[in-house]
């Protein structure tokens, strides 16, 4: 292997502790950050991600509340928990697990949390205030987090994309389609393919930096990457035995790659740790606009 791991357990561990001295001072100010995560359906894969959401934020001092529905809550429950939220004080991050079962509209439900406690970044408030460059205390609005944390990995190992060619595979509105728009907003030259990307390998051998967001094994393989690249793998996909990967070769490409995020300990425990951040950016900016 040449390419260097870039490790998103170490980092969310430095990120996190930096989380807990933020809310361990702002509970001194009389203010505990509080995130509610509401879960609707006995999804095992959501169960195992509330759950560690949930554990994320008691790590850090964070107060976190779940709420678990069955999945034949309807869709007026579902909006009447989350405008109670809205007006929760002790509550200043709301995030709804998604999918949702399909009669209740996840749009719907999304465009109802308050763009204020919007720390999953997935309303289209946060959408529109990201496109605009306008993330902040004054327009609210939240980065959405495994893009977020996907930036913080490039930051940790001095890559700054100003001037980078970058190509992000994948255009979902919360991993791709965010994750072109910091890569811009950061100066790269971005592409973004899609599955009507006739010829992906074309555009990725040409690329500083890669991000890898579709959900397919082996979508990008050591051929389709220019030596030294680094590549980010946001898939979290189940191989042949039943095994954690992403979308990217690993074995092939960590051949290649200049930097590389290993599946699993990469881009996922970093999403949580974002959360974690976003809903303290979510607190202090309600804290310091109560007088
Ligand atoms: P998604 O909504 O299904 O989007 C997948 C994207 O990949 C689509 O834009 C699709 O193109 C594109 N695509 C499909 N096949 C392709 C191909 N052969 N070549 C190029 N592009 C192709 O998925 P998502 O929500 O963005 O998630 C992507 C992956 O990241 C999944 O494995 C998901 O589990 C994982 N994920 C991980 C984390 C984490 O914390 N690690 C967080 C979120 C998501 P079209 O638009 O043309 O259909």
């Amino acid at each position: 292997m040449t390419a260097q791991l870039i490790d998103g357990v170490k980092l969310s561990q430095q990120i996190r502790a930096s989380v807990a001295q933020r809310a361990a001072a702002l509970t001194e100010r009389g203010v505990t950050p509080g995130l509610a995560v509401l879960l609707v359906g006995d999804s095992p894969a959501s169960q195992v991600y509330v759950r560690n959401k949930v554990k994320a934020c008691q790590d850090a001092g964070l107060h976190s509340v779940l709420e678990k529905y069955d999945a034949t809550l309807t869709e007026a429950e579902l909006l009447a928990r989350v405008e109670a939220l809205n007006l929760d004080p002790s509550i200043h991050g709301i995030l709804v697990q998604l999918p949702l079962p399909a009669h209740i509209d996840a749009n719907k439900v999304i465009e109802a949390i308050s763009p204020l406690k919007d720390v999953d970044g997935f309303h289209i408030g946060s959408a529109g205030a990201l496109m605009v460059g306008r993330i902040g205390q004054e327009s609210g609005g939240f980065i959405p987090c495994t893009p977020y944390g996907c930036m913080k990995m490039l930051e940790s190992i001095g890559v700054d994309p100003r001037g980078k060619h970058a190509v992000v595979i994948g255009r979902s509105n919360i991993v791709g389609k965010p994750m072109a728009m910091l890569l811009l907003q950061a100066s790269a030259t971005v592409t973004i393919c899609h599955s009507g990307t006739p010829d992906l390998a074309l555009f990725t051998r040409q690329a500083d930096i890669i991000v890898a967001a579709v959900g397919k094994q082996n979508v990008l393989t050591a051929d389709m990457v220019k030596p030294g690249a680094v590549v980010i793998d946001v898939g979290m996909n189940r191989n042949a035995e039943g095994k954690l990967c992403g979308d990217v070769d690993f074995a092939g490409v960590s051949e290649v790659a200049g930097w590389i995020t290993p599946v699993p300990g990469g881009v996922g425990p970093m999403t949580i740790t974002m959360l974690l951040v976003n809903t303290m950016e979510a607190a202090e900016r309600e804290a310091n606009a109560t007088p």
